[in-house]
């Protein structure tokens, strides 16, 4: 197998699925994937067995589901539309999220406009990050409701919120309060609302009976509303891995081993989030007798993915394989220095390794001109 590559983790995906599928019908809510996290089309057919459907930050990844996974339902947001995507999401979607007023008034009368809803901003959050949070002060996501006359609704038929991130059923069951204070006296003319992602389902630990509990709630209070959730993370959490080989060891002091996989391409989060992902068999910094530094094959100093050790010493051509890589990183990797892209692979449930697809030159040139 050539490396770098990104191999998605069938048994895992579906074992999350099937976990969702689970609070699904025990709450009695609909369950989206959130594409942004997870675009890697030929699991959606899995996906469509257990959820249902998907969501859209926009025109391509609602394109994207109207192809991959047709007949299901197919939502879309995005901070702002324009009237040339409009035309084109009418045909594929289903339900549209607008995030202002002005948005709303300008595209309420579009030909064909599906079942319209507005980002509200419950002006609540626990996501301690700002570039992670949606309510930090002078965002541009979601309407205050200090911004909302009643009688610009008219026609709408749904609220959204997205307000999580990486966080429990708990946040959510905080967050509702402040949502149905400031919000629930629209709530009677709506036909649904969709709490967003950032819902760790997934997660080992994670409370599903409270969420249960928490949706139940909120579903007996307003009966007539249907209820989403869009996670993305907590779909693909886990499922998928990213193997690199060691290319060169250098050591000035601090033993270095330079990999084929970068953190600035080919997983960005470690860089923005920040965070240290798990790599197999490796520990801490002097857990184990041989540490080193892992960094990347391009020009950027910071292209580091952290100190790790392991019990024997790395060589040339030693594999690790990172974990947790199929979120966020397979949908935000580039090719920054020219440096390829990783090939994507799919571990099927019979064990079978199926290559979905390599890329070469052409992917790096094609973007930066005519070729
Ligand atoms: C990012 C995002 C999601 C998915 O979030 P996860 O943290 O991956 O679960 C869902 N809805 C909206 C509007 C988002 O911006």
């Amino acid at each position: 197998m050539n490396t770098p590559a990104y191999i998605l983790d069938e048994a895992k995906f579906e074992r999350n699925l099937k976990i969702l599928a689970d609070v699904r019908r025990r709450a009695g809510v609909k369950i989206l994937l959130a594409q942004k996290a997870f675009s890697c089309f030929a699991l959606y057919p899995l996906v469509a067995k257990y959820l249902d459907g998907t969501t859209a930050s926009g025109l391509f990844e609602a394109r994207l589901a109207h192809e991959e996974m047709p007949g299901r339902e197919n939502h879309v947001f995005n901070p702002a539309f324009t009237e040339q995507e409009l035309a084109e999401i009418v045909k594929w979607c289903d339900h549209i999220v607008f995030n202002s007023v002005a948005q709303w008034k300008r595209f309420r009368a579009f030909p064909g406009l599906p079942s319209a809803g507005l980002r509200v901003n419950p002006l609540y959050s626990e996501v301690e990050h700002e570039i992670y949070n949606p309510c930090a002060a002078g965002s541009r996501l979601g309407v205050p409701r200090s911004h909302i006359a009643p009688e610009e609704l008219e026609g709408l038929e749904g609220l959204h919120f997205h307000t999580m991130c990486e966080q429990g059923a708990d946040v959510l069951a905080r967050t509702l309060p402040h949502f149905e204070r400031q919000f629930g006296d629209f709530l009677p003319r709506m036909k649904w609302v969709n709490f967003g992602g950032g819902h760790h389902i997934t997660k080992k630990g994670y409370d599903r009976a409270l969420l249960v509990r928490t949706l139940r709630d909120f579903r007996r209070r307003h009966p007539h509303l249907e209820v989403y959730l869009e996670p993305g993370e907590a779909i693909a959490l886990d499922a998928g891995t990213l193997v690199a080989t060691v290319r060169e060891l250098i050591d000035y002091g601090t033993p270095i081993a330079i990999l084929d996989a970068s953190a600035e391409c080919h997983m960005p989060d470690v860089l923005a989030m920040p965070y240290r992902p798990r790599i197999v068999h490796a520990g801490e910094p002097a857990e184990k007798p041989f540490t080193y530094r892992l960094g990347g094959p391009t020009c950027l100093a910071g292209d580091v993915i952290g100190d790790y050790s392991f019990a024997r010493p790395l060589k040339r051509g030693s594999r690790l394989v990172f974990e947790d890589m199929a979120i966020y990183s397979i949908v935000k990797n580039n090719t920054f220095n020219g440096i390829p892209l990783p090939a994507i692979m799919l571990k099927r449930k019979d064990g079978s390794l199926e290559t979905l697809r390599e890329f070469s030159y052409a992917d790096f040139k094609s973007r930066l001109g005519a070729i």
